[in-house]
């Protein structure tokens, strides 16, 4: 094997503190192995996996479906450009399709750049179709959708936009869930709309149910376009395969990445076709998009999705956990209000999330932020009870530690 020389774990944490560009603020601790719903550190500790990747790792770690296409996959082409065609590629597309509203995808290689090609797309549309001052984005206060120079202008937190002006011209923000404030941000330079069907990393907002019939009403009277961004929703996530199938309306553009192949990188956009014919030969492209091993991987995480039904076990496993945090947060008054759905859950608490993570960590859980004051669950999909129980006694006993 290539593995180099075993080193230390302390040895190990200096030489990240030494080599690697400080813009991560990672836990002390460095995970070598994982197995369904458990992680293992440098020292052989175990954790339960209640952050999954940040949303990632939909079908647990090392799923044996998984590693098998990995295998398989890379023992049989890994990459050969976009300037030929590749069966999984074209597999997934259409299996992409099929479940959902769009009638055609690009690939790429992150929720950035999925993002990322959804505004060009909205831009060239509009101007092509619409009128030719037509490229202004809509985003939400508190929304996430990246860190590329587009994707940071459309997120609305300044924390993460700070020392990178100036950004791109023609995005504006809105509160997030006040329909109000977009039909009056909304005009004739107006080209997309970019929301999330649920808030992830700004704090699991789950908004009201008219929000995105609102949105979707106000795009069709405008002409503007509705971009979901379902790069941490979709996928079953939510209880259902995209997120917004709980809001009973369809997006013109929809962008995906993170649980897309199950961890190995891969984002997506998919469009429908008036609006996807706008991307005519050599306007966009990404060299690693799609490919055959990617798309390989992809394929099984999708057809496992589908066929062992996991929107519908997120959909029963987050309504046990709800409901048992709901318990919880009656006895801890630090916990102020417990949002989410499926199993993409926040509880808000009374002071800063960090510490209480950090203290979950100890104890042999991993669980997320999102925002400054969210504990954010986000398990694998294919968690049981019984691990939902282990998390929550662990998550009541840090909660209790941290009032007393
Ligand atoms: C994680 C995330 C992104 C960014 O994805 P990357 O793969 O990190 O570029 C964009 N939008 C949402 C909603 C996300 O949760």
């Amino acid at each position: 094997m290539s593995d180099p020389k075993p080193v230390d774990t302390k040895t190990l944490l200096e030489w990240s503190a030494r080599y690697h560009t400080p813009n991560y603020g990672r836990a002390p601790i460095c995970l070598v192995r994982g197995d369904g719903v458990r992680v293992w550190d440098s020292d052989g500790r175990e954790y339960l996996d209640f952050a999954a990747g940040i949303a990632v790792a939909a079908l647990g770690h090392c799923h044996p479906t998984i590693t098998g296409a990995i295998r398989e996959a890379a023992a049989t082409l890994l990459h050969v450009s976009n300037l030929y065609h590749t069966a999984p590629q074209i597999h997934l597309a259409k299996l992409l399709c099929e479940h959902s509203f769009a009638d055609r995808v690009f690939f790429c290689n992150s929720g950035a750049e999925a993002n990322e090609a959804a505004l060009k797309l909205a831009r060239k549309y509009a101007k092509e179709r619409l009128a030719s001052d037509r490229f202004e984005i809509i985003a939400t206060r508190d929304s996430f959708h990246g860190r590329t120079l587009a994707t940071v202008t459309a997120t609305g937190q300044e924390k993460y936009q700070h020392g990178f002006e100036p950004l791109v011209p023609g995005f504006k923000h809105v509160p997030y869930n006040d329909l109000r404030a977009m039909e009056r941000a909304l005009d004739n330079r107006t080209a997309a709309i970019i929301v999330e069907p649920i808030q992830g990393e700004g704090g699991v907002h789950v908004p009201d149910a008219d929000y995105l019939p609102g949105l979707r009403k106000l795009c069709d009277q405008s002409g503007a376009l509705l971009i979901l961004d379902e790069v941490q929703t979709g996928l079953g996530r939510t209880g259902k395969l995209w997120g917004y199938q709980h809001a009973g309306v369809e997006p013109d553009i929809m962008t995906l990445a993170k649980a897309l192949a199950n961890g190995v990188p891969m984002g997506a956009m998919l469009a429908r076709e008036e609006v996807a014919r706008a991307l005519t030969p050599g306007t966009h492209a990404s060299t690693f998009g799609g490919t055959p091993f990617v798309a390989s991987v992809a394929l099984a995480t999708l057809t496992t999705i589908l066929g062992e039904k996991i929107p519908e076990r997120a959909a029963r496993t987050g309504a046990y956990l709800m409901e048992r945090l709901l318990a919880l947060a009656r006895q801890r008054p630090v916990v102020r209000a417990v949002r989410g759905r499926g199993l993409l859950i926040g509880l808000e608490l009374s002071r800063p999330a960090g510490p209480i993570v950090d203290a979950c960590r100890d104890a042999g859980l991993l669980v997320l932020t999102a925002g400054e004051r969210v504990l954010r669950l986000a398990p694998p999909l294919i968690v049981d009870e019984r691990d939902c129980d282990r998390a929550l006694a662990t998550i009541d006993a840090m909660l209790a530690r941290s009032t007393s």
